[in-house]
């Protein structure tokens, strides 16, 4: 599972294993709409959510975000 924590508002987004990169990256993205100053400590639990990230966090970082390094 993949876990992305708002440090702004401190609400938490999960991504299931099952789930597809695009409905993960679809919610974060809608999560940015409604919380522009977002910033988001994340977290893979499991091996494919930890790819997952590796995938993901550059395209946060392409929507301008200042993402904090946390493991
Ligand atoms: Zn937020």
């Amino acid at each position: 599972m993949l876990i992305f924590y708002c440090n702004y508002c401190n609400e938490m987004l999960k991504g299931g294993d099952y789930e597809s990169t695009d409905q993960i990256v679809e919610r974060l993205d809608e999560h940015i709409k409604k919380c522009p100053p977002a910033a988001f400590t994340f977290e893979g639990t499991t091996g494919v959510a930890t790819q997952r990230l590796a995938t993901i966090v550059p395209l946060l970082k392409l929507g301008g975000l200042d993402l904090p390094h946390t493991h």
